[in-house]
C-alpha cells in the first residue's frame, strides 16, 4: 500500500520507430526510462530539464493520456496502470491537466461557457442549471467575468485563455493537477499573474501540483520540491531551497549555473557543457550524462566507471536524492554551495 498521495515507480514510456518493408519496430525512443518519485497531498513538485528530456511525457503518462510501457502509478491506493478504460475515466475526476498552449487546447468552435462545462457533462455532474452556476463561479474564481461565458477563445488574450484552461481543469474538482509548461507560452508579465493564480487556487482548494517546466526561476518560485530529468531519468530530486542552494548532480549544477542569484556579492561560475544532448534512441551506456560530464571527463578511471555503471538515485540526507558516483569529487571541482551560507561574509 502506498503511503504517499501519488507514488510513481520505475515508470517507462518507450515509443517505437517503425522501419523496413514490414514496418516493424526497428528502434525505441526511451522518452521515460525508469522514473520514480512521490508527491504528498497539497505540495508542488517541479519537474525540470532541457526540452526532449521526457518531463512532459512523464506528466502525460502518469495521467495515462499516453499508455505507459512499464512501471506503476499509485494514486489513492490504486495502480492507475492496471485500471481499465471505464475505471480510468472515473479516476480522471481526481486528476486533470493544464496544457502549455491554451489556444490549441481550447476548442475554437465552442463558447467559453461550454468549454468549461464540458467535463461536467462528460462525467454526468449536476443539472444544466447547476452546471451553468458552476461555470460562472469558476470564471470568477480564475479572475474572469460571467459575460465571458458566451464568447469564443479567439476573443481572449493568452493569459485569459490560460485562465479558461485552468477553470476547465477545475470544473470537476480534481485533487491532482499536472501542469505542463503552463506559463511558457505567455509574456513574462502575464506569467507571474498565472503563477499567483495557481498558488492561490492551491491554497484555497488544497490542490497537489506536478509542475512541468524548463524555466528554472519559475519552478523555484512555485515548487516545494524539484526533480531534475536528463534523457528520460531523474538525476536529482530535493526540496527546492536545498536544490537551488546546494545542487549535487553535475547536470543540475550546470543547469543552475545559468540562473541568476539575487545577491550582488555572489557570482557563480557558469558551467558550459560540451556537446549536445544525445538521442534518446541511443542513450549512452552507464550514466547517460557521462559524455558531457566535466566530473567524469576529468579522470580516465571515472569515465570508465560512469560509462559502465548506471548510478542509482541515492538518499544523501535531508530529502535530497542524487544519481551520481562522484558527488564528493563534484563538490571538490565546483564548490559546495551556489549561495552564501549563514555566517559566510
Ligand atoms: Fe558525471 Fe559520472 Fe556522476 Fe554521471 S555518475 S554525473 S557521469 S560523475
Amino acid at each position: 500500500m502506498s503511503e504517499h498521495f501519488l507514488e510513481v515507480t520505475n515508470l517507462q514510456k518507450h515509443f517505437p520507430i517503425f522501419g523496413g518493408i514490414l514496418s516493424r519496430p526497428v528502434a525505441w525512443v526511451k522518452a521515460v526510462d525508469g522514473v520514480s518519485f512521490y508527491l504528498e497531498q497539497g505540495e508542488t513538485l517541479g519537474l525540470v530539464g532541457e526540452s526532449g528530456c521526457g518531463k512532459s511525457t512523464t506528466g502525460r503518462t502518469i495521467l495515462r493520456l499516453l499508455e505507459p510501457t512499464g512501471g506503476s502509478v499509485r494514486f489513492k491506493n490504486k495502480d492507475l496502470v492496471e485500471l481499465d478504460r471505464s475505471q480510468m475515466r472515473d479516476m480522471r475526476r481526481n486528476m486533470q491537466m493544464i496544457f502549455q498552449d491554451p489556444y490549441a487546447s481550447l476548442n475554437p468552435r465552442m463558447t467559453v461557457g461550454n468549454i468549461i462545462e464540458e467535463p461536467l457533462v462528460i462525467h454526468g455532474i449536476g443539472t444544466k442549471v447547476d452546471r451553468r452556476k458552476k461555470v460562472v463561479a469558476l470564471l470568477q474564481e480564475v479572475g474572469l467575468r460571467e459575460e465571458h461565458a458566451s464568447r469564443y477563445p479567439h476573443e481572449f488574450s493568452g493569459g485569459q485563455r490560460q485562465r479558461i484552461g485552468i477553470a476547465r481543469a477545475l470544473a470537476i474538482e480534481p485533487e491532482l493537477i499536472v501542469a505542463d509548461e503552463p506559463v511558457s507560452a505567455l509574456d513574462v508579465s502575464i506569467q507571474a499573474q498565472v503563477i499567483n493564480l495557481l498558488q492561490a487556487l492551491q491554497k484555497r482548494r488544497g490542490l497537489t501540483y506536478l509542475f512541468v517546466a524548463h524555466n528554472l526561476s519559475v519552478v523555484e518560485h512555485i515548487s516545494d520540491r524539484v526533480a531534475v530529468m536528463y534523457l528520460g531519468k531523474i538525476v536529482e530530486i530535493a526540496p527546492a531551497k536545498k536544490l537551488y542552494a546546494m545542487p549535487k548532480h553535475p547536470y543540475t549544477r550546470a543547469l543552475l549555473s545559468a540562473v541568476p542569484i539575487p545577491d550582488p556579492d555572489v557570482h557563480p561560475k557558469r558551467i558550459i557543457l560540451e556537446g549536445d544532448v544525445p538521442s534518446p534512441i541511443k542513450a549512452p551506456p552507464g550514466c547517460r550524462f557521462h559524455p558531457r560530464c566535466p566530473v567524469a571527463q576529468a579522470e580516465a578511471s571515472r569515465v570508465q566507471k560512469c560509462r559502465s555503471e548506471d548510478p542509482p538515485l541515492v538518499d544523501i540526507g535531508e530529502e535530497q536524492f542524487v544519481a551520481c558516483h562522484f558527488i564528493a569529487e563534484a563538490d571538490h571541482i565546483f564548490g559546495e554551495s551556489r549561495t552564501r551560507q549563514p555566517g559566510q561574509s
